[in-house]
């Protein structure tokens, strides 16, 4: 058994989760009814296994699908961004269990898992106790790597948070930018490939501008980015300099970009050791990422931090009665975003009932949309088709694309709304 001591644990999910963990706890879960065969437990309720424990049900009616998360409400990443904006509230990106219990008949458990042993098939709970399971879909996410640059350790956090979990990390930066004097500056640090949600960063800066613009128009964004491009990077350049000026600075790692050492009590950065110093009113640092706690203390990582799975089914290639999904899965040609989540919450599912049943996986098609808005009315979108080829996840030529570089105000303004309803209808698909 992969065995890992509860402060252990704690230690290295942090004190915030911990301290979810700790209040959610007070239920020990009921094995009493367990039925082996077609017990199918789900680590994480973000976007990749609530959607997996929803479609579990739905294709298999017959299977006891047991949830395990610790938060009673998850805000989602996406549309965090237009909470910085001031577009949007918390109660806006909520999202909590009730449906899937009530409509789908999915247990669900509030507490963290500490443990899994994939010898003897079995999760552990922070409050001691264990679930058997057949197979076991692990969605944990992502965590951020201490070695992000000197001087990084989670407690920076607390002074340039990185926002890049939904929820107390958002409040703190919205507070930060809000009490920003007009003329200060906001710095981030973008991470390098890969990483959660490759957009993301620049939406962000966007949405921030559009605050900025309307209260604080004296103020300066510069990005700071350990990469040479970024996603949709010619659309969103071209919609800040036509909604924003000269507002956002954006440089790239090799113009001094690659920020290597943190100070978080001078609220300074630096790159090129220390040649380049950047100091900030408020600095969002975006650490580098890697799989999930769990998915890494239950040995489901290679040397990348990362999950290696067999793309046609995301059964972990090292434990082959776990399927690991979302962030922390090496999907192949695949993003890392919640509809890629939500995609592969759906394919795990079918490959999980199917092969339960018996039967040889399919071969899916899988999608990813990403929408990104440059202001309320600006927004622009990249699409992609994928399908498993010869061993691996790969797009398929020809289908998706990104939105046109020269298009009207009433397409992107349509955009915009597409991005709303994207939302909409991703969280409808995964958490109702
Ligand atoms: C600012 C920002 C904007 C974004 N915008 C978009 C967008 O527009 N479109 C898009 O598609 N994607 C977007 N994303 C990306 C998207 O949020 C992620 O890709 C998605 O959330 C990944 O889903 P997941 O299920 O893998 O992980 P998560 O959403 O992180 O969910 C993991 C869950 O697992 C739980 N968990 C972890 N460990 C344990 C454990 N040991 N026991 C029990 N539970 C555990 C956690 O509490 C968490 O709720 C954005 C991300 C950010 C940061």
């Amino acid at each position: 058994m992969t065995q890992f001591t509860r402060r252990k644990f704690i230690q290295m999910v942090g004190a915030g989760s911990a301290t979810a963990a700790l209040t959610a706890c007070g239920t020990s879960p009921d094995t009493s009814t367990k039925q082996f065969g077609r017990n199918v437990v789900v680590i994480g309720g973000g976007p990749g296994g609530a959607t997996a424990a929803k479609y579990l049900k739905r294709f298999g009616n017959d299977i006891n699908v047991t949830l395990i998360e610790p938060k009673a409400t998850y805000h989602t990443c996406f549309g965090s961004n237009w909470v910085l904006g001031g577009i949007a509230e918390m109660a806006d990106i909520a999202q909590t269990y009730g449906q899937l219990q009530s409509a789908y008949g999915i247990k669900v458990i509030a507490d963290t898992v500490t443990g899994v042993d994939p010898e003897r098939n079995m999760v552990t709970l922070s409050n001691g106790s264990t679930l058997p399971y057949d197979k076991l879909v692990m969605s944990p996410g992502i965590d951020f790597r201490e070695d992000s640059a000197e001087g990084y350790s989670k407690a920076v956090a607390d002074k340039m948070p990185h926002a890049w979990q939904a929820g107390p990390q958002t409040e703190l930066l919205h507070r930060q930018l809000q009490a920003m004097p007009n003329g200060g500056t906001f710095i981030m640090v973008a991470p390098g490939n890969p990483f959660r949600c490759p957009p993301g960063p620049y939406e962000r800066a966007s949405m921030v501008a559009h605050y900025f613009k309307q209260h604080k128009p004296r103020s300066k964004i510069l990005i700071l980015d350990n990469k040479e491009k970024f996603s949709k990077q010619g659309l969103f350049m071209a919609g800040w300099k036509e909604l924003y000026g000269d507002m956002i600075e954006w440089v790239p790692s090799t113009r001094g970009g690659q920020i290597d050492r943190v100070d978080a009590d001078k609220m300074t950065v630096y790159s090129d050791g220390g040649i380049n110093q950047f100091k900030g009113d408020v600095i969002n640092f975006i650490p580098r990422q890697q799989a999930g706690a769990i998915a890494r203390v239950s040995g489901l990582t290679n040397d990348t931090g990362w999950c290696p799975v067999n793309q046609l089914t995301f059964a972990s290639n090292i434990h082959p009665d776990i399927h690991v999904i979302g962030d922390s899965s090496i999907a192949g040609a695949m993003p890392k975003s919640g509809h890629s989540a939500n995609t592969q919450g759906k394919l795990v599912a079918a490959a999980i009932v199917r092969a339960l049943d018996g039967q040889d996986p399919v071969v899916p098609s899988l999608t990813n949309t990403c929408y990104s808005l440059v202001s309320p009315d600006h927004g622009i979108s990249v699409a992609a088709v994928y399908r498993f080829d010869d061993g691996s996840i790969k797009g398929v030529a020809g289908a998706g694309g990104v939105s046109p570089a020269n298009a009207t105000k009433e397409f992107r303004a349509q955009e915009a709304n597409y991005a709303r309803g994207w939302y909409a209808a991703i969280t409808k698909d995964s958490w109702s």
